[in-house]
């Protein structure tokens, strides 16, 4: 049995993005999903919203972020937050060995997310799904996308799932 580790689903070749389209990461499908069983995650459809939608950011404290849809003003930091709270129990249950984040969603991103202040870019921040699996599992591995496009992350990345289940 293949070890188990979730994908933000847009880069698994779903169709879940604000804008209708996906991410498809060949890296990820064919050469981690060779080795790992990959379990697709889209916290934005999960907490209920269509395919397309209106795209949002991360705004406030760069801390503590809201998630605002940038054209109707909506925010969306109680409803995905409630989500979050769920799907990390659901998560815990499948008993995942790493996470591949989508970077610079401001759902998905790991790190250095665009935090808006009063209408322009101030901070960098996580993305609050990524930040709710952070809470939960600190010691899973967990990358980016775009950093497992180099080698060397790649393998450290492969080698750190491996010892995260023996250990676990
Ligand atoms: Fe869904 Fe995350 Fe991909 Fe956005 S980045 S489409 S929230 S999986």
């Amino acid at each position: 049995n293949k070890l188990k580790i979730g994908v933000s689903s847009c880069l698994l070749g779903e169709k879940v993005r604000y804008n209708g389209g996906h991410k498809l990461d060949p890296v990820i499908t064919d050469t981690l999903g060779r080795l790992f069983t990959l379990v697709g995650v889209c916290p934005e459809t999960g907490c209920g919203l269509p395919t397309p939608r209106d795209a949002m950011r991360l705004e406030g404290n760069p801390a503590e972020p809201n998630l605002m849809v940038i054209r109707t003003r909506q925010d969306l930091t109680v409803p995905m937050q409630y989500f979050c709270q769920m799907e990390v129990i659901r998560l815990k249950g499948l008993a995942l060995s790493g996470f591949i984040f989508k970077a610079r969603s401001p759902s998905c991103g790991l790190c250095r997310v665009e935090v808006f202040n009063e209408g322009v870019s101030a901070a960098t921040g996580r993305g609050l799904f990524a930040e709710a699996m952070v809470r939960q599992f600190p010691l899973m591995p967990m990358e980016e996308e775009e950093t497992l496009h180099l080698t060397a992350v790649r393998e450290s990345f492969i080698q750190r799932v491996l010892d995260y289940h023996d250990t676990d």
